[in-house]
């Protein structure tokens, strides 16, 4: 028969990758307890229209990106391509709009991308939404995570790119005046910076088409037309977590999704090659109101998991590691109670069960190829005088024969 192959682009995890992400894990969990933030679990998939609301109608994602089906109540249901919509969808459904909360969460995403190095179909974020708070504060403490993030995980070569795109009015009347600008050159851009041009004339700023870049050069800036408060927010940032992360003012940073408003933000490393944006977040003050909530100012933030763990430095995760080999000419019950107890003493170790029907050669002859420790033998001698044999697998030392309660003191000490 033939076989099946997993889907382009939704990639198997083992534990040899899974190793170095248990560390990044637990160490962004540990930064959002310092900040005081609370978890948060939503559904995978939601109602197309969801996003279709919030991501928004014109970006890439909803267009061209989304996993979307028809359920079999016929309607059509997505596969969540970012964290954040459901989080609003969930807080204005528990009423929760009109209270400031501040949320983490963690866990798959899904778009229809082009699979490449750091480019997934199936790919993991860590999100970060403060809710309810206007600009300001907040703005502070969001950026101030994302430093405590870089430097926490360690991560080498990075820049955190800041802008501020004002408020809805003075987007519109920015997209106007880059349309005209923009008017002379349409018959030198490609389909897709046409398209762009037509329904979201700001993401024309992330065309990576050089030549639209050197005619952006003498386009009108976003910084004139914002108010001098936002001006001077984006100089404040800068000032203050100059010295803990180098941050950049780009005015031509306006990221993929339609709903941000006010400051947006992306942190990049050299380090990641061409896709090189690890977190991405910003304003987005309008949202709660375009899925049918109240006025709720907001902000938040998304981190590329796959990406900062391939660039963290946080210690892989050092776990000891002992093998228990019984006896296979009789199964022996105590075994298990006796690997159990031990396990109980010191969860810190990993202990392996050789759960084969080898002989106890062969069984040590395997735990000899891990990198296992000591091997614990409980032989059929061992069986009847209940006792264990303790062998170092590292050192070629003598094997120590122990009873039950020596065993125990001796592990708590591995
Ligand atoms: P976004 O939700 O597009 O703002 O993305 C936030 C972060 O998620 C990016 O900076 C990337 O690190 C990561 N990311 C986005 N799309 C993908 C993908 N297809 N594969 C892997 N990581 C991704």
């Amino acid at each position: 028969m033939d076989k099946i192959n997993s889907l382009r682009g939704m990639p198997d995890f083992y534990s040899d990758a899974l190793i170095s992400w248990t560390p990044v894990e637990n160490k962004l969990e540990e930064i959002f307890r310092a900040f005081s933030i609370s978890e948060i679990r939503t559904p995978i998939m939601e109602y197309t229209d969801l996003f279709k609301r919030s991501v928004g109608d014109t970006s890439d994602i909803v267009n061209k990106e989304i996993y979307s089906f028809n359920d079999r109540n016929d309607q059509s249901i997505s596969l969540r391509p970012e964290g954040t919509a459901g989080v609003i969808r969930s807080v204005i459904e528990k009423k929760l709009d009109q209270q400031q909360s501040k949320f983490w969460y963690m866990g798959p995403m899904f778009r229809y991308e082009r699979p490449q190095k750091g480019r997934y179909r199936q790919f993991h974020q860590a999100g970060i939404e403060f809710l309810g708070y206007q600009e300001g504060q907040a703005d502070f403490e969001l950026i101030a995570l994302v430093c405590s993030i870089v430097n926490g995980l360690d991560i080498k070569n990075a820049k955190l790119k800041i802008n501020h795109l004002g408020d809805k009015d003075s987007k519109i009347k920015f997209a106007r005046s880059l349309v005209k600008f923009l008017e002379p050159y349409k018959d030198q851009m490609d389909e897709k910076d046409l398209e762009r041009l037509n329904k979201n004339p700001l993401r024309i700023l992330d065309s990576k088409d050089k030549k639209i870049q050197e005619i952006l050069k003498d386009a009108p800036s976003l910084s004139d037309f914002i108010s001098d408060s936002a001006n001077s927010l984006l100089s404040t940032i800068q000032k203050t977590f100059g010295d803990q992360c180098i941050i950049e003012i780009d005015n031509k940073l306006v990221r993929g999704l339609d709903y941000y408003t006010g400051l947006v933000f992306e942190a990049c490393s050299s380090d990641l090659g061409a896709q090189d944006a690890f977190i991405g977040g910003g304003r987005y003050d309008n949202l709660a109101n375009a899925l049918g909530g109240k006025d709720m100012p907001a902000i938040g933030l998304a981190i590329g998991l796959e990406r900062l763990i391939s660039i963290s430095s946080v210690s892989k995760l050092d776990e000891k590691k002992v093998v228990f080999i019984s006896s296979t000419s009789n199964i022996a019950p105590l075994a298990f109670k006796i690997a159990n107890q031990l396990r109980i003493t010191n969860s810190k170790i990993s202990l392996d069960m050789d759960l084969t029907d080898s002989s106890i050669k062969a069984k040590l002859r395997r735990a000899n190829k891990t990198d296992a420790s000591h091997a614990f033998i409980f032989g059929d001698e061992e069986m009847s005088n209940k006792r264990v044999i303790v062998k170092s697998l590292l050192e070629d030392t003598e094997q120590v024969s122990m009873s039950i309660d020596e065993c125990i003191d001796f592990y708590k000490e591995i």
